[in-house]
């Protein structure tokens, strides 16, 4: 694998929140590969800095020190509007919670990345329709998020994060909020569409068995990330 072209470097990334008038340091100079068509999880205690460090590595928070490289693009310079087009073109995001829009059609909510690109209508339809049936919800294209299960709901979330066919998925607990049986089904998902679409995965789980199917595990300790193998 470490002869594969990286795709997501983070170098030297600290990051800090000030707490009561005192700086606490969750991550401290941490570097990070992810190459392309890996599938890795991050594991780690609860407050370890997980979900701190994901989303700087999405672009959606930022590191007080350090940079993150996604597709030779410096995430972290440059513009706000700069920023968006990257993570628009290269990520997918998961999140533990699926945030779907409530009113809006599991084809709708597929289809919201593409929205900020320039394609037709017909086009975006039949994009999200496509990325809906590999992740098995081919007959729920018109149900709203009320309408679904979690599992379903979750589908959705990952068929969002891949319509835009990124190098990097990120998934932040994705079966943190499933039962074991949804949970499992998800999982072999992410399996296939990994192999299928040569998409790196980096997800931070809680669940052994799900970390244990990636190969590669890495463990963040005090604000650093340790490879377990
Ligand atoms: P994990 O996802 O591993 O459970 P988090 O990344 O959510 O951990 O949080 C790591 C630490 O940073 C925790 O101690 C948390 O309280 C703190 N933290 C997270 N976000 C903020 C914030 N916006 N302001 C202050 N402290 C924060
Ligand atoms: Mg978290």
């Amino acid at each position: 694998m470490s002869n594969q072209e990286i795709v997501l470097q983070a170098a030297g990334v600290s990051k800090s929140y000030s707490d009561a008038g005192r700086d606490v340091e969750v991550l401290k100079d941490l570097d990070f590969a992810l190459h392309k068509g890996e599938q890795l999880a991050i594991i780690g205690s609860s407050g370890s800095g997980k979900s701190t460090l994901l989303n700087i590595l999405g672009g959606l928070d930022k590191p007080t020190k350090g940079n993150v490289i996604i597709n030779g693009h410096d995430l972290h310079a440059g513009s706000e509007a700069k920023r968006a087009k990257v993570r628009n073109e290269t990520l997918g995001f998961v999140y533990q919670f699926h945030h779907l829009l409530p009113e809006f059609t599991a084809l709708e909510n597929a289809s919201m990345p593409l929205l900020m690109r320039e394609q037709s209508i017909a086009e975006v339809n039949e994009q999200a329709k496509a990325v809906l049936e590999s992740v098995g919800l081919g007959e729920r294209l018109d149900h709203k998020p009320a309408q679904l299960s979690g599992g379903e709901r979750q589908r959705v979330a990952i068929a969002r994060a891949l319509i835009g066919k990124p190098a990097v998925v990120l998934m932040d607990e994705p079966t943190g909020n499933l039962d074991r049986t949804t949970a499992q089904s998800v999982q072999e998902l992410i399996d296939n569409l990994n192999q299928e679409y040569d998409i790196a995965f980096a997800l931070v789980t809680h669940d052994p068995e799900l970390a244990h199917k990636t190969g590669r595990v890495l463990e963040l300790i005090d604000g650093k990330l340790i490879e377990k193998g």
